[in-house]
């Protein structure tokens, strides 16, 4: 299952070079073009999915498998002190490759990056009402 036009198809079936750091039938672990930081990476599914809307269980489930490998074995290896996971799905969301994908980004004492977000301060009435459009039918 593939694109034509995706060049992350075409990467993660070997098509065009990358730096793989890890490889199975489903996907390839390559580092990112224009990482964060040392070993920012991206798992990549050999299927193309658009992103998690379209993403079927059996290969998220496998993804978050791979993540926590690959984390594992960053930390080990470069000696990071954290680590991010970092998943974007739509334009508004940041993502700008349509091809499911999830970065892993080492993190270093000192390293000068900022992964996050405005916290917002909304009263309790309004968390409730986000509550019930979520999770009630
Ligand atoms: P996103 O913004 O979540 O869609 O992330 C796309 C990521 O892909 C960015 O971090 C880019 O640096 C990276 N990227 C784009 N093209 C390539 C490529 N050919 N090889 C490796 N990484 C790439
Ligand atoms: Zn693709």
């Amino acid at each position: 299952m593939r694109e034509e036009s995706c060049i992350f198809c075409k990467i993660a079936a070997g098509e065009i070079p990358s730096k793989t750091l890890y490889e199975d039938e489903e996907f390839r672990v390559i580092l990112d073009l224009g990482p964060a930081t040392k070993g920012h990476a991206l798992i990549l599914p050999k299927n193309h999915y658009r992103n998690l809307f379209e993403l079927p269980d059996s290969e998220a489930e496998k993804v978050m498998v791979l993540a926590k490998k690959m984390a594992l074995q960053m930390r080990e290896k470069l000696h990071c002190d954290g680590f991010n996971l970092v998943q974007n799905n739509e334009e508004v969301a940041g993502q700008t490759v349509f091809h499911f994908h999830m970065h892993l980004i080492p993190r270093y004492k000192g390293d000068g990056q900022i992964i996050g977000w405005k916290p917002g301060k909304p009263e309790e009435a309004e968390l409730e009402t986000v509550r019930k459009t979520i999770a009630e039918e």
